[in-house]
């Protein structure tokens, strides 16, 4: 669990010891302040008291947290603090107006503040002390009506004995990146995330403030005077795609709800080149206004227990929502592993695209026999089937060939037995056989990308560096720290580590992805009009399943990589026990996958290039017809391809479904409405599940309906519908568009 570090506790006990001035003049000055508690202890309270001194310090704005488009993330905003000075209460001489003077306080504070009255007036009648905060972080209007309420009672004098104080709050305002950015406690310190990682950067240095006491007259009980100007905190300009971001959380949610997921989903987008980390999420994960609140399934956990059992869970449920599952959680990779074995047989010349091996459905190493997730067999398999059908013999085969040495110098090479250095808290090592703990067995099940644990942000470095040239960069959040007044304070640039395989085996690398996606595994992550690469996981969770007995926990995965003539954007989508329909990482990993880099490519300014086939499956784009008399309007449709329907007798067109600018696919069609008075045509959406493409277009088109085409819509490939955005049975319009997901079956990988 995240603490406060120990640091600003010493520097305030430091600075209160400091204090021994008496410096009288100037006015009460509006500024933030938060004493410094000197009257705690009891022998402060008496110097305090005898020398009627004490100081304060004035908390510096903390800074804020950009997204790399400089929209504000993390932002301070003001609220104020309502605070008492009962020593001067009970020095009010006379009996009658100090009791009159507590309890007016008691009655208005009580009701503006919403407090009770016992704590009002008990907090008032702490009689040694300065400074009594009656309520922390006031807003403006309960603020306001404290200020009319000390006016309304000036004859009593109230406004000696009650202070109004400016400071701030944390505020996130687009709700995205929890786990990315933490949260703040309540002295605005960081307790996770960036909000702890920068620290110290982010909170400024405070001002001091030596106060004497009523040197100046009784309607001003304290004069101030400024020692140290405070400082603001420096700003976070961070490399997170606002875009981008919601484009992954948007996905990853529905995945992991879809999927039934028990042990949450991650994600992260990084620059392959730069290690800039465009996007990173875990769900579920909690909401940065109110960290401590869990989600309704959780507190439902939680609410079930009583006692001691339900403190524990609740701070394990917290502190769940708040890891990072990207940086935080180690894993078996599986099969997303092979790739980095097929760099390190390439790049040391023991293996090349020609290099085969016979897959009998199984393969024996030093006695044991590890299965192939084909039972059957792949039969003879070169590196590209190997790949394309994620072979385990074949791999294990090829671990056995680059040898123990060879294999731990490169994990080694490839960042995998170091933390990333990644700019978050709370990163996680690596679990991993030692060079020499490791034998036939462990190097078999290693080069497949099992008995071992790393990191997703360890797993997408090394993938990017296979795929980038060959160079390691390190990964990073944080673009640049600006001052208050935007300067840059610090450039935080691309950190390249070392050159780990030739451009030439990264070449390789990269065919070799790209063929998964397009022809393997990967292929629910085929996105028409890009070059995309990947590879999928399903990776047995080994060490768990032993430890619980449990069967059947698999982390399901999809490494992507875009565009695959020049690679620049890495995706790594991992949803963690899955209990769902399917557990593959090719069935439930690479769809969303496929989908978030479809939504994204075009953003980030990759234009798609079709192949003549994929431009033959491309929608259509519904024109405007609408105003158009009927005939005119027929041709401009029938023009493009798509077919109509006149509803009405009128010589206009009035009405259009679907909308111009709409995409529609072949046999699709627009429904023309002539005549204002006539009844719009609805039907009940039929169901268009497990379905090929030509099946729920005749459908569709039978009905009436449009349909856009979703996920993997690769026609070659034997693919079916799961999923459609408006469920069977609806009432609809004529000429609705659908838009329905397709995916393949046909992606088994298991067992690494
Ligand atoms: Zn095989």
């Amino acid at each position: 669990m995240p603490t406060a570090g120990p640091t600003r506790k010493m520097w305030q006990r430091m600075v209160a010891i400091m204090l021994t001035m008496v410096i009288i003049t100037g006015s009460v000055m509006a500024v933030r302040l938060a004493w410094i508690m000197v009257v705690n202890g009891e022998e402060y309270q008496a110097k305090a008291s005898a020398q009627q001194l004490h100081d304060a310090y004035i908390t510096a704005e903390r800074g804020n947290i950009y997204d790399s488009t400089m929209n504000l993330l993390a932002k301070s905003s003001t609220v104020w603090t309502i605070y008492s000075t009962p020593n001067d209460i009970a020095k009010i001489k006379d009996p009658e107006e100090k009791q009159k003077v507590i309890n007016t306080l008691t009655e208005g504070l009580s009701s503006i503040l919403s407090i009770e009255k016992e704590e009002v007036e008990k907090k008032l009648g702490k009689t040694t002390s300065y400074y009594v905060e009656i309520k922390k972080k006031v807003g403006e209007e309960e603020t306001s009506k404290v200020r009319e309420f000390l006016n309304n009672n000036s004859k009593l004098g109230l406004a000696n004995y009650i202070g109004i104080d400016e400071s701030s709050t944390r505020y996130y305002a687009e709700n995205i990146a929890s786990t990315v950015l933490g949260f703040v406690g309540d002295d605005n310190q960081g307790l996770s995330g960036l909000e702890l990682k920068y620290d110290e950067e982010l909170t400024g240095v405070a001002g001091r403030v030596v106060a004497a006491k009523n040197a100046v007259g009784a309607d001003m009980p304290f004069s101030y005077e400024k020692v140290v100007d405070e400082q603001p905190g420096n700003s976070l300009v961070t490399t997170i795609d606002p875009y981008v971001q919601y484009v992954v959380e948007k996905h990853l949610d529905a995945a992991v709800k879809d999927n039934k997921v028990a042990e949450r989903g991650a994600c992260v987008i990084m620059n392959v080149n730069t290690g800039a980390i465009l996007a990173m999420a875990t769900k579920g994960d909690f909401d940065c206004n109110s960290p401590f609140t869990l989600s309704a399934d959780d507190q439902a956990i939680v609410d079930a227990l009583e006692g001691e059992e339900r403190s524990k869970k609740l701070a394990e449920l917290r502190n769940r929502q708040w890891r990072n599952k990207v940086v935080s959680d180690a894993y078996e990779p599986g099969s997303v592993f092979k790739v980095i074995t097929a760099a390190i047989g390439i790049e040391e010349g023991v293996a090349s695209l020609n290099t085969t091996c016979n897959c009998p459905g199984y393969i024996v190493i030093a006695g044991r026999r590890y299965n192939c997730h084909k039972e059957t067999g792949h039969g003879m398999q070169d590196m590209k089937k190997a790949m394309d059908n994620s072979c385990n013999p074949f791999f294990i085969s090829l671990g056995q060939t680059i040898g123990t040495n060879i294999f731990s110098k490169y994990f080694k090479a490839f960042g995998l037995t170091e933390k990333t250095g990644i700019d978050l808290t709370g990163e996680a090592a690596s679990q991993y056989h030692l060079e020499q703990n490791m034998g036939p067995t462990e190097l078999g099940s290693s080069a497949f990308g099992q008995t071992f644990k790393i990191t997703p942000i360890q797993l997408i470095t090394a993938i990017s560096a296979t795929v980038n040239g060959g160079t390691l960069v390190k990964p990073r959040v944080v673009e640049k720290i600006i001052d208050s007044e935007g300067n840059v304070v610090k450039n935080l640039g691309t950190v390249e580590k070392r050159q780990v395989i030739s451009k030439e085996t990264s070449k390789i690398i990269c065919d070799l992805m790209e063929s998964v996606v397009a022809e393997g595994g990967g292929q629910n992550a085929y996105v028409p009009g890009y070059r995309i690469g990947g590879k999928t996981g399903t990776a047995q969770k080994v060490s768990e399943m032993l430890s619980t007995g449990k069967q059947g926990l698999y982390v399901a995965s999809f490494c992507g990589v875009a565009p695959m003539n020049d690679p620049e954007i890495a995706i790594l989508f991992l949803l963690d026990e899955p209990h769902g329909d399917s557990y593959y990482g090719g069935t439930i990993s690479a769809p969303p996958g496929g989908q978030i880099l479809a939504e994204i490519l075009p953003y980030l300014g990759y234009e798609p290039q079709y192949t003549e086939e994929e431009l033959k499956d491309l929608a259509k784009t519904v024109p405007n017809v609408a105003g158009l008399d009927i005939a005119a309007a027929k041709n401009a449709v029938k023009n493009e391809g798509i077919s109509y329907k006149v509803i009405g007798g009128g010589e206009k067109v009035v009405k259009q479904l679907p909308a111009a600018g709409n995409s529609v696919y072949s046999g699709g069609v627009v429904i023309l409405y002539t005549d204002s008075e006539a009844p719009t045509e609805t039907v009940k959406v039929p169901l268009l599940t497990g379905m090929t493409i030509s099946q729920v277009n005749s459908v569709a088109v039978q009905y009436g309906l449009n349909v856009s085409f979703k996920g993997n819509t690769n026609s070659a490939k034997a693919v079916v519908s799961f999923q459609q955005s408006i469920a069977a049975e609806t009432e609809v319009e004529r000429g609705t568009v659908i838009e329905v997901y397709f995916r393949s079956n046909e992606t088994g990988d298991i067992g690494g």
